[in-house]
């Protein structure tokens, strides 16, 4: 059975037909617009594109926003003014019609489930997503379901405070694990070292012309592929903040694998060694339990449409509770 997933995200919205086994079918990408009526508008224009190569019964969209516990209610999106308490399924099944059901589903949920169904975390039961991009991500999977919590909102381990009184945070605390392994933070560490040891950072000085605002995450691993050392430093530092991170995640849910996905992780081994050291260390009872896997993504930016897609044909098959 085929459903059809969409990813809304802050600069485009992609969306395709996906099968059982996670293939994608009649790729769809517009640009998002700003109004809540014209995003709408464009997603059902992408369903009327696919409708006619294959049997869509359902849509699942990942939404770069809290979603409400009832799966189609956006409570807020930093993003997006727009989607605050926003009925987003009612809106769309209203717009698509032929009794088409749509499910809604926080984007890093649903990159999470794309990669525990068809990437990185295939054959799992118990796996952590966690998304280093610009920010950090997550997604919690505990005996094959995904953890949504008591009120959506459970997956937000980027706002584990690891840092009493640390770093401001978006969010409005302080000390969040999302300003200490995130690529902001990556360029944070980078600027940092360059201006202790500037003759250590020559090429990521000369890539950002000596000027922090210029600063952005690919100049720190080009510099570190290109032999500066502080460039490596920070990516060392990264790691073991991710590392520190998936040890107090395991210490919670003991999960057999982490996912590492995001922009940032796609530099694999410079991030994820570091990790994978800093871990075992931080790890309690690190010498007489089994360790997780540490792996990097394999569903890259298609996780989103293929993982919203899977859970949608769990509400066609009214499996969802
Ligand atoms: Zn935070």
């Amino acid at each position: 059975m085929e459903t059809l997933g969409i990813d809304i995200g802050g600069t485009k919205i992609a969306g395709g037909i996906c099968d059982e086994k996670g293939n994608i079918r009649c790729l769809q990408r517009v640009p998002t617009p700003e109004d809540a009526a014209d995003i709408n508008a464009a997603v059902a224009d992408i369903y009327r594109r696919c409708k006619g190569e294959g049997d869509i019964r359902a849509i699942g969209i990942s939404a770069a926003g809290n979603i409400a516990s009832d799966r189609r209610t956006v409570s807020f999106a930093a993003n997006l003014p727009a989607w605050h308490q926003y009925p987003l399924a009612d809106a769309i099944e209203d717009l698509v019609g032929d009794g088409v059901k749509v499910i809604v589903e926080n984007d890093a949920n649903a990159a999470g489930w794309g990669e525990y169904r068809f990437g990185a975390g295939r054959g799992t039961h118990n796996m952590v997503m966690i998304t280093v991009g610009t920010g950090v991500g997550g997604a919690i999977i505990v005996n094959d379901r995904l953890v949504r919590g008591g009120f959506g909102m459970a997956g937000e381990i980027g706002h584990i405070v690891m840092v009493p009184d640390g770093e401001a945070c978006g969010c409005g605390l302080f000390g969040c694990a999302e300003q200490y392994a995130s690529g902001s933070a990556l360029e944070r560490f980078a600027w940092s070292a360059a201006r202790r040891q500037p003759n250590q950072s020559e090429h990521l000085l000369e890539a950002c012309e000596y000027d922090r605002s210029k600063l952005i995450g690919p100049m720190v691993r080009d510099a570190a592929q290109q032999g500066d050392p502080t460039a490596n430093e920070a990516f060392n530092l990264l790691g073991e903040w991710l590392g520190r991170l998936m040890a107090n995640l395991s210490a919670v849910l003991d999960p057999e694998a982490f996912v590492i996905g995001g922009g940032v992780a796609e530099v694999g081994g410079m991030l994820l060694d570091p990790a994978r050291a800093a871990f075992s260390r931080y790890l309690q009872a690190s010498m007489y339990r089994q360790h997780p896997s540490i792996l990097e993504a394999r569903a890259g930016g298609k996780a989103g449409i293929i993982g919203a897609a899977d859970l949608a044909r769990d509400i066609d098959l009214a499996r969802v509770d």
